[in-house]
């Protein structure tokens, strides 16, 4: 049985092939759309807002969102598709990356530098993404764990996934789950998310008994949750290039 995760946990099919993402938010007075650059839709609702309603405020919309999807699309940079460098903003460490194309696949991490060994680029992606996975638990499960411990919260569980919509989310039995690209963002904005998940160990909503929770730990979370709602652009393209 599915365990019920509490941020952005609704997602709709728009038209072929398409999705977008459900965001409840409890300061939302009314439903928006927001389209991201790379063309990735976003729906924020207020609180109480049931899925018969959000689809269909997209489909009344669908004809705004199609045109916004296509001019964001474009607008997104083309991206080498290897990357030469790695930045991990959260622990401020900065990697070289050295793809050689080879028929062995490899990835070798050196200090400061990688050397991915692959056939072709998509290979060398898969690689790099891999190996993010692995820094990702290295990194943010103990400084989860640690922030957990000093506030007084208890975590069962951290597991790390890579996803296009959400950042992380709690499970009823403690498990957190994190988005292994938190490595990309500022390191207040990466604590705000721990603390929020955090929270929802206590509280499996966004009533203000949980927002309250939020501000005892971090009173600039407002700010930091609208940071951390525009931080995908700062996820680099070959994160979920295929
Ligand atoms: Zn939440």
């Amino acid at each position: 049985m599915n365990t019920p995760n509490t941020q952005l946990s609704l997602f709709e099919a728009r038209s072929a092939g398409e999705s977008f993402a459900v965001r409840v938010s409890a300061r939302a007075r009314r439903l928006t759309a927001r389209v991201h650059v790379g063309g990735r839709v976003e729906i924020v609702v207020p609180p109480g807002v049931g899925p018969k309603t959000v689809r269909d405020f997209v489909h009344r919309f669908s004809p705004w969102i199609d045109r916004k999807v296509a001019a964001m699309q474009c607008a997104a940079e083309p991206a080498a598709p290897v990357p030469k460098e790695v930045e991990f903003r959260t622990t401020d460490e900065r990697f070289s990356v050295d793809w050689q194309i080879s028929g062995a696949r490899g990835l070798r991490v050196d200090g400061g530098r990688i050397r991915v060994y692959a056939a072709d680029a998509a290979r060398a992606r898969a690689l790099l993404r891999a190996w993010l996975a692995r820094a990702a638990a290295a990194r943010l499960a103990p400084q989860l764990q640690e922030l957990a411990a000093r506030l007084g919260f208890e975590v069962a569980r951290v597991v790390i996934r890579r996803q296009r919509t959400r950042w992380g989310s709690c499970s009823t039995r403690g498990t957190v789950s994190l988005n292994c690209s938190l490595l990309f963002l500022r390191p207040e904005v990466v604590r705000y998310l721990f603390v929020h998940e955090l929270s929802h160990t206590k509280h499996m909503n966004h009533s203000p008994r949980f927002w309250r929770l939020v501000e005892t730990h971090e009173p600039d979370f407002r700010s930091l949750d609208r940071e951390l709602l525009a931080a995908w652009r700062a996820v680099p393209d070959w994160v979920f290039r295929a």
